[in-house]
């Protein structure tokens, strides 16, 4: 028998997502993110199953050329840039395009002679946390128009705030970038998922959809639901025991929880070693037969408990949902004190994915 936990990919929500993206910014190419593995959902398929993104977008080099030499012919940007000689050798023998958001990256191409790249200069705008401030910008950008290494210069911010309504952060943000840039006719970038829904003027020549794409609302307070979108993921394992307890019995490490009446419990073969949060002991549910069911003790490595007191029907091997379709991730992430980001990245390599077309 092979494990019963898997992660199951919807492709079809992920186009389902795709066409939300360009609903909300129709005139803007999309760049959907998928850095971190797409979010846990595996980089190749996702890219593989979206032909009609004009672009993706990843952090890191490595990333970006398994995506080519797995044969993506979309432009990739490389959000973090290059930091080496011979990463931004190998970034212009792929055709990729990469952030600077530094001046010793512009050091670093003045000193390589290289094929032409895109370049999209990344300026600070109230992130602090890697950017091009006001005073160096000017500076910078004539270094760059001065190279034969650089073929186009474009321009991008990221926003901090842009998932809190009520905060003026974004527009602050939004404003600095237009300073900056000016009458500039350059291609310029802003929006993540969270602006794309909310904030239309910062829209301009591309978005960088991540988490919407995956189908989790990226606005605190908001579901995937209310924005449109579709769950992608769906965390499913079964349930491999049952277990009679009797008053007074105690259920799992430290003996954290235990049985006040007569009942049953269930054994759910997950754990977090395959990324489900263990702060979430006691604290949330699962689904079980179109029911919830709450977990009961800690959870374990490779299992955790549920308690069946609501539910006489169950059987070994019924299937357990963890998240996504009936139960979404945002809220479980709410009770991890994090959000839906962490969960969908934390999906550990154990667990296989499997795509749905
Ligand atoms: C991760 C990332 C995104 C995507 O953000 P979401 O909130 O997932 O839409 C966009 N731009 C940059 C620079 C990023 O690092």
């Amino acid at each position: 028998m092979t494990r019963p936990t898997v992660a199951h990919i919807d492709l079809n929500a992920l186009r389902h997502n795709f066409n939300q993206v360009k609903k909300y910014a129709p005139h803007s190419k999309v760049m959907p993110v998928i850095k971190a593995d797409a979010y846990g959902h595996g980089a190749l398929t996702i890219a593989s199953a979206l032909p009609q993104a004009d672009g993706f977008a990843v952090a890191f080099i490595d990333e970006a050329v398994a995506l080519r030499e797995s044969g993506i012919k979309q432009p990739i940007v490389v959000l973090q840039g290059v930091y080496e000689r011979s990463e931004l050798e190998l970034a212009a023998s792929l055709g990729l395009q990469i952030v600077i958001h530094q001046a010793a990256q512009v050091e670093l191409l003045e000193s390589c002679n290289i094929a032409p790249l895109v370049v999209w200069m990344k300026l600070e705008t109230g992130m602090h946390r890697a950017g091009i401030s006001s005073d160096e910008f000017v500076p910078l950008l004539a270094r760059l128009k001065a190279l034969a290494q650089v073929a186009e210069i474009r321009f991008m911010t990221h926003f901090a705030c842009a998932d809190e309504l009520e905060s003026s952060v974004t527009s602050d943000q939004f404003h600095l970038f237009q300073e900056m840039t000016g009458n500039s006719s350059a291609v310029c970038s802003l929006a993540n998922s969270a602006a794309i829904i909310t904030k239309p003027e910062t829209h301009r020549d591309w978005v960088r959809p991540g988490i919407m794409l995956y189908g989790a609302s990226p606005l605190q307070g908001s579901t995937a639901q209310h924005e449109g979108l579709k769950p992608v993921m769906t965390l499913e394992s079964s349930i491999i025991a049952i277990k009679q307890l009797r008053p007074g019995d105690t259920v799992g490490y430290g003996a954290s929880w235990t049985a006040e009446t007569e009942g049953r419990i269930a054994i759910v073969a997950i754990g977090y070693g395959d990324g489900y949060p263990r702060c979430l002991g006691g604290k949330a549910q699962v689904l079980l037969n179109g029911q919830r069911a709450p977990l009961v003790g800690r959870v374990s490595m490779d299992s955790l408990a549920i308690n069946l007191s609501d539910q006489d029907q169950v059987q070994l091997g019924d299937r357990v949902i963890l998240w996504g379709k009936g139960l979404p991730v945002e809220e479980l992430a709410a009770g991890a004190n994090t959000i839906s980001y962490e969960l969908l990245c934390n999906v550990t390599q154990r667990v296989p994915r499997y795509y749905h077309d």
